[in-house]
C-alpha cells in the first residue's frame, strides 16, 4: 500500500482542504504515516499569504527533497498557485498544482483527469485538529489592494446549505464538540447561488441542529468582515444557542483613509465599536480577535494613532497584528512606502504591547466567572474556552481524551493562559 505523509501550512481552510485530499486519498487505498522517511509520497499544501509564507514553503520543500530523496513531493496550495515556476525545480518534486486545480489531486497523487467543480467541495468525515473545520466558502471577489487571495483563489464559490449541514451532522456524528465555519471570505457566501447569505446559513444551522446538539456542541464563526455586522448578525449571534460568544474580525486599519487606500472603504471603524455595544448587551462576556496590517504605504503616524485608538476603544481579547509585507502583483505593490522597516516595526510593537495588555485583563477577567466550557486538545490538558482563551485544566484532571468538552471552574490565570478545574466528566 502506497504511504503517503502530510504538510499543511496556512490558513484553516487551506488545512481543512489538504485534510480532505488526504481523507480522499486514503479512500483510495493510501496509506498515511506521521513519519516522512517512509513515506513514498508526501502531499504538501502552502500558503501565500505573506512573503515571509512563501519562504517556508520553499524551505521546507527543499529540506524534504534533501533528507527524503526516495519521497515524491507534490506541491500544491495557494503558493504553488502563485508562484509555480519556485517549486518545479525543486529536488523531488514531481508534480506542483495550483490552488485553482486542486480538486485533481482527490483521485491520488498520479495527474489524472480533472474532477469537475462539484467535487471541489471534497467531503469531510473526520478532522486530525480537536476542533473541526467546517469549510462553507472559497476564494474572494473583492481584491483589498494588499491582497494575493483573489489571484491564488479565484472568485467567491459557496458551498449549498444542504451539503454544509450534511458535513456538519457527520462531524458531530464523529465525536467532535466545537466546529469552526470557516472560508475565505465570509461574508460572500451566497452571492450569486439563490440559497440566502451566510446569516441565513447560520440560521440554518441553528434551526437544524441546536435541538440536539446545544450544551453538548458548539460552532465558531472564523474570520469575519466588519461589513457583515449588521442588524441580522445582531439577531443571530444574540439568539443562537450554538454560536460561541466569540468573533474574529478582519479589521486591518482604525483609519478611514488607509482603508480607503485598501480598497476597504465598505466600513466604517466606529460602526464596530456601536456593534460590539449592542452584542455585549447579549453576550455579557465574549472573545473579540482581530487582524490589524500597520505600515501599509501611505500610512502616517497619525493614521497609525486611529488604529490604537480603535483597538484602545475596541473590547478587544487578543489581536493578530501584521507590518505590510509587499506582495508582488498586487495593486498595493506599486504604492510608495511611507513608514520605513523599522518604523513599521515600531507601530507593529506599540500596537501588540496594547493588545496583549487587553489580552492579560481578559484572561482575569475569565478567572472570576463561575465556569468555562474547555474543548481539550492535547493529554496535557491543554484546550481553548468558547470565549477563545488558551486553557490548561489543574486539580483532578483525568487525562480526557483531545476534542472532549469538560465543562471547568476557573482558577486563576498564569503566562497567558486560563487554569481551570473539572467540573463533573467530560461532556458526551
Ligand atoms: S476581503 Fe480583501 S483581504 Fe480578504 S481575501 Fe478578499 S481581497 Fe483578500
Amino acid at each position: 500500500m502506497t504511504a503517503f505523509h502530510l504538510v499543511t501550512l496556512g490558513c484553516k481552510v487551506n488545512q481543512c482542504e489538504a485534510e480532505a485530499l488526504a481523507q480522499a486519498w486514503e479512500e483510495r487505498g493510501f496509506r498515511r504515516t506521521d513519519d516522512p522517511a517512509e513515506a513514498e509520497t508526501a502531499l504538501v499544501s502552502l500558503c501565500a499569504v505573506t512573503a515571509r509564507a512563501v519562504r517556508d514553503g520553499r524551505q521546507i520543500v527543499r529540506r524534504m527533497g534533501r533528507e527524503f530523496p526516495n519521497c515524491k513531493l507534490v506541491v500544491t496550495g495557494c503558493a504553488a498557485e502563485t508562484f509555480p515556476e519556485e517549486f518545479r525545480d525543486l529536488p523531488g518534486v514531481v508534480r506542483v498544482v495550483g490552488q485553482k486545480s486542486k480538486a485533481e489531486l482527490a483521485d491520488g497523487p498520479e495527474d489524472r483527469v480533472a474532477l469537475n467543480d462539484r467535487q471541489a467541495w471534497l467531503p469531510l468525515h473526520t478532522y486530525h485538529r480537536a476542533r473541526a473545520v467546517l469549510r462553507v466558502q472559497d476564494g474572494c471577489s473583492h481584491g483589498c489592494s494588499f491582497c494575493i487571495v483573489p489571484r491564488t483563489r479565484g472568485e467567491s464559490r459557496s458551498r449549498p446549505p444542504a451539503e454544509v449541514l450534511a458535513e456538519a451532522r457527520r462531524l458531530l456524528d464523529a465525536g467532535f464538540h466545537e466546529l469552526v465555519v470557516s472560508g475565505i471570505n465570509l461574508s460572500h457566501y451566497g452571492r450569486g447561488g439563490g440559497f440566502g447569505d451566510f446569516w441565513d446559513l447560520m440560521e440554518l444551522l441553528e434551526t437544524e441542529l441546536a435541538d440536539a446538539w446545544a450544551g453538548k456542541a458548539r460552532l465558531r464563526l472564523s474570520s469575519l468582515e466588519p461589513g457583515q455586522l449588521d442588524g441580522k448578525a445582531l439577531r443571530y449571534l444574540a439568539s443562537s444557542k450554538l454560536a460561541c460568544p466569540h468573533l474574529h474580525l478582519s479589521l486591518q486599519s482604525g483609519s478611514p483613509l488607509v482603508l480607503a487606500r485598501m480598497r476597504r472603504a465598505h466600513y466604517h471603524p466606529d460602526e464596530i465599536i456601536d456593534f460590539c455595544a449592542e452584542l455585549a448587551q447579549a453576550w455579557p462576556v465574549f472573545g473579540l480577535g482581530a487582524d490589524l496590517l500597520v505600515g501599509f504605504p501611505g500610512e502616517t503616524q497619525s493614521e497609525f494613532e486611529r488604529t490604537m485608538a480603535l483597538a484602545e476603544r475596541l473590547p478587544l481579547t487578543y489581536a493578530h497584528v501584521f507590518p505590510y509585507s509587499r506582495r508582488p502583483g498586487t495593486i498595493a505593490a506599486g504604492m510608495e512606502a511611507t513608514a520605513t522597516p523599522s518604523e513599521a516595526k515600531s507601530r507593529a510593537k506599540a500596537l501588540r504591547r496594547l493588545t496583549e495588555a487587553k489580552r492579560k485583563a481578559f484572561l482575569e477577567r475569565c478567572a472570576t466567572l463561575d465556569r468555562v466550557d474547555i474543548i481539550v486538545q492535547d493529554e496535557e490538558g491543554r484546550g481553548v474556552s468558547e470565549h477563545y482563551a488558551s486553557c490548561r485544566l489543574q486539580s483532578g484532571f483525568r487525562s480526557a481524551a483531545a476534542r472532549s468538552l469538560v465543562r471547568a471552574r476557573p482558577l486563576g490565570s498564569s503566562q497567558g493562559v486560563l487554569l481551570a478545574a473539572p467540573i463533573g466528566e467530560p461532556v458526551s
